[in-house]
């Protein structure tokens, strides 16, 4: 008989949570939508899980008290609806889940929590300024495609290469690590971009989003094609680490410890 994992709630019973009561909330936060040919949609989703189970799980052997719950699918998808089966959720929309699961959290006097983001186009800082400054919630956003770059870049840096923002060599790699069977590399297009035709808008401190289908026109960002289950493997450990390492923090953080208040 497997014992279910307590730090993670989808296979938890209320014995476990009982005995060891957590006192930091992991929410992976995805999104549904195409990662060029040959990724699956879920992609975020399969990324964003993985890696808080599993840094959740290490975190665990070290004395944190933290648990995973479960991912939210949908992420804000405005610039892909042209693209079939795409949902995209709104700002208001994350706002009022992310309130809901603060308010249900400090019902139970779990006062600390992790957003981890699989997704670029989720921005969670006006969101949790407005909803740490109502309710007292101690809440951190991690991108996980932006820990530990040193090693990111090491693995990825083949000339002409890199990990890509989109369905590149990173994800892939991560994929082919996770997921082997839902990787159809055969079909994988190559990931190039088109720039904006206005050059003004392509300067550092100018913004606007992408149309994407006319930016992507295979929905990658980045060449998938040099990636590999091992690249996958040593990003996502390296990753997972530092998720650890920050779980374990946050949940032995006492009141009055900076940023903890
Ligand atoms: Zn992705």
């Amino acid at each position: 008989m497997t014992i279910p994992r307590s730090h993670v709630l989808l296979e938890a019973n209320y014995r476990q949570l009982l005995d060891n009561p957590p006192n930091v909330a992991v929410l992976p936060w995805g999104a549904t939508e195409a990662h060029n040919y040959h990724l699956p949609h879920g992609t975020d989703v399969y990324e964003a899980q993985t890696l808080a189970e599993h840094a959740a799980g290490e975190a665990a052997k070290r004395g944190a008290k933290a648990v995973v719950l479960p991912t939210i699918p949908f992420g804000n998808d405005a610039q892909q609806l042209d693209q079939v089966a795409t949902i995209s959720i709104g700002t208001a929309t994350a706002t009022a889940i992310l309130g809901d699961v603060v308010h249900s959290l400090q019902k139970q006097n779990i006062d600390k929590l992790v957003i981890l983001n699989g997704h670029g186009g989720n921005e969670f800082k006006p969101l949790v300024r407005d909803l740490q400054a109502r309710t007292g919630m101690f809440i951190l956003v991690v991108s996980f495609w932006q820990l530990a770059p040193d090693i990111i870049n090491e693995i990825f840096a083949a000339p002409g290469n890199g990990p890509g923002d989109h369905a590149g060599e990173l994800e892939t790699s991560l994929m082919m690590h996770l997921r082997p069977d839902l990787v159809a590399m055969d079909q994988a297009g190559p990931g190039a971009t088109n720039d904006f035709a206005l050059k003004t808008t392509r300067q550092p401190g100018v913004w606007t989003p992408r149309p994407w289908s006319k930016t992507h026109p295979d929905t990658g960002a980045g060449d998938p094609r040099k990636a590999t289950a091992e690249k996958g493997k040593r990003c996502f450990e390296a990753m997972s680490e530092k998720v650890a390492e920050l779980l374990v923090d946050v949940s032995k953080a006492t009141k009055g410890e900076l940023p903890y208040l």
